[in-house]
């Protein structure tokens, strides 16, 4: 196995796209499941902290070592099997979102989670339970895992195979490959109905390899991941369109969007079904201009969707996205319709760089990320808007703000120039969230927590159900040495 030490070459991994910056002793690289848990026992015996990594495309320090080992999964990155005839397949974790998204598409198959940022590692999605513009129409990555191998931080091995193995209530057992049985209780908090990416995945009678997906590195590593695949799509609707007025683009958002549930309860043909209503407003707009000429000026938001259908459908229902359009005033004379794949290639590289923009901007002023990655019900969702958009003005903070507004949420990224305004960001941010929360959605619907936003899932869920959470990660890692920091403070575990 490589193990690297010197200070140049391990750079990489002691940082996320948030900045955060962390240290450790050395970076092992395991090559196959058997050296994971070598790596695992070692860890163990000599009493040293593993901290996992994907390819640190991460936005809260999760993948960041305060300390101890770092056991990178660059070197897992093969696929064991594409199976065409059943639509699924099986990978290493190290695999990248954009070779996967290769080669399912060379095979005619599709993989609906989307991250913005495709040069993220398939575990490490795992792990964030990772989201994107498909997730109105499709899920989050945990819809489409079928199975997984976890190296315990125990050492031990479990397989595990979505519809087998559920917990009875709040009790589970985790059975490992060599025959031991790890009787865990899950808590009982309820997590809000809105997309939701905040702690640990827990509900009565679940299905356990839920627990895993999301768990950020904390419960176990992910040596083998079996995806579920759809059939590709015949054709792909995908349109930029702008606004004169913000207030048309969100109405023209809430009436897609509940068309779109209309569509998928009544199953209605042609109908209106969005895989994903995304929306930037004039700041970012103006943001983009510099890499985008072609943006029209004038103009105070924008929406890009996309809809999947067959090649047959294609026309008619274009025409209802346009009547859909006109009735909100967006103007389709300036509007983007793709007309081939590069258009629509295009189309994500606009909607990708809107986020990468922001965090080059962060870095390049070296300083912290303060942007929200809020959900709430759909109900609640004009009301939220409104108020982060109000706070973030009077700040007098430069900001930005885009989402994916399909499933309500919210990112507003504050840009601040210098320490007295993130200080004074942060405690916008704050307020945000708490409103997120009294909203009765989430802190976070996709990027988690890892160790930035621990104070906030600390608000959201109460300390007490911190400390259930922190019962539950001792039960799996009784040595306490996998992802320490990780959605709570150390001192929790060490009650
Ligand atoms: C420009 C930009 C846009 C983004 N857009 C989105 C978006 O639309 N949706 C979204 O969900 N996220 C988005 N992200 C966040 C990020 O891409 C995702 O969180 C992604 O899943 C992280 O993958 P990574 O390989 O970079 O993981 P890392 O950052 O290296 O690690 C992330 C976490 O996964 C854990 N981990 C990694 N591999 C394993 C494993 N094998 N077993 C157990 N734990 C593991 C790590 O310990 C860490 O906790 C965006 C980021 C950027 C920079």
């Amino acid at each position: 196995m490589i193990v690297k030490t010197d200070n140049a070459q391990i750079q990489s991994y002691l940082v996320d796209a948030a900045n955060y910056k962390g240290f450790c002793e050395a970076v092992y690289f395991p090559e196959n499941e058997n050296e994971v848990m070598e790596l695992v026992r070692f860890a163990i015996r000599e009493k040293k902290k593993i901290t996992v990594a994907g390819n640190g495309t991460g936005l809260t320090g999760a993948r960041v070592p305060e300390g101890g080992i770092v056991l990178a999964t660059d070197k897992l990155n093969g696929i064991i099997e594409l199976n065409e005839a059943e639509k699924y397949a099986v990978v290493q974790p190290g695999m990248l979102m954009s070779d996967f998204k290769k080669l399912t598409e060379e095979k005619k198959l599709f993989y609906p989670p989307d991250p913005t940022e495709q040069n993220c590692f398939l575990g490490a999605t795992v792990a964030t339970n990772a989201s994107g513009a498909k997730t109105f129409k499709y899920g989050a990555t945990r819809n489409f895992v079928l199975g997984l191998n976890v190296i315990l931080p125990d050492g031990e091995k479990v397989v595990l195979e979505r519809g087998r193995q559920f917990a009875n209530g709040f009790n589970f057992t985790l059975k490992t490959e060599s025959g031991k049985n790890i009787n865990c209780k899950l808590p009982d908090y309820k997590m809000p109905e809105t997309k939701h990416a905040a702690g640990y995945y827990c509900k009565e009678n679940m299905d356990v390899i839920d627990l895993f997906i999301g768990s950020e590195g904390t419960l176990g590593i992910i040596t083998q991941i079996k995806l579920k695949l759809l059939e590709k799509p015949g054709s792909l609707l995908s349109a930029v369109v702008f606004f004169e007025h913000e207030n048309d683009a969100l109405d023209f958002i809430t009436e897609a969007r509940n068309k779109s549930y209309e569509t998928r309860k009544n199953m209605t043909e042609l109908g209106l079904d969005a895989m994903g209503l995304e929306y930037f407003d004039k700041n970012s707009l103006d943001f983009l201009r510099e890499d985008f000429s072609q943006i029209p000026s004038g103009y105070e938001a924008a929406v890009w969707f996309e809809q999947d259908c067959t090649t047959g459908e294609y026309e008619s229902i274009l025409e209802k996205w346009i009547t859909l359009l006109r009735k909100h005033n967006a103007n389709p004379d300036v509007s983007w319709i793709a007309e081939s794949e590069t258009d629509r290639k295009k189309f994500h590289e606009f909607r990708h760089a809107i986020s990468s923009k922001v965090n080059e901007f962060i870095n390049k002023n070296n300083l912290r990320k303060v942007g929200t990655d809020t959900a709430v019900p759909d109900k609640n969702f004009i009301d939220f808007y409104f108020y982060s958009k109000r706070l973030a003005m009077e700040s007098g903070i430069k900001f930005v703000i885009y989402g994916h507004f399909g499933n309500s949420h919210l990112h507003l990224n504050l840009l601040p120039a210098n320490d007295a305004q993130f200080r004074k960001a942060k405690f916008i941010y704050k307020q945000i969230l708490n409103k997120a929360v009294e909203l009765e959605g989430t802190i976070s619907a996709e990027h988690g927590i890892g160790k930035l936003k621990r104070e906030y899932l600390l608000e959201m869920f109460g300390e007490e159900n911190i400390r259930k959470m922190a019962r539950l990660k001792k039960c799996i890692d009784p040595y306490l040495i996998l992802g320490i920091g990780n959605l709570f403070e150390e001192k929790y575990l060490l009650e």
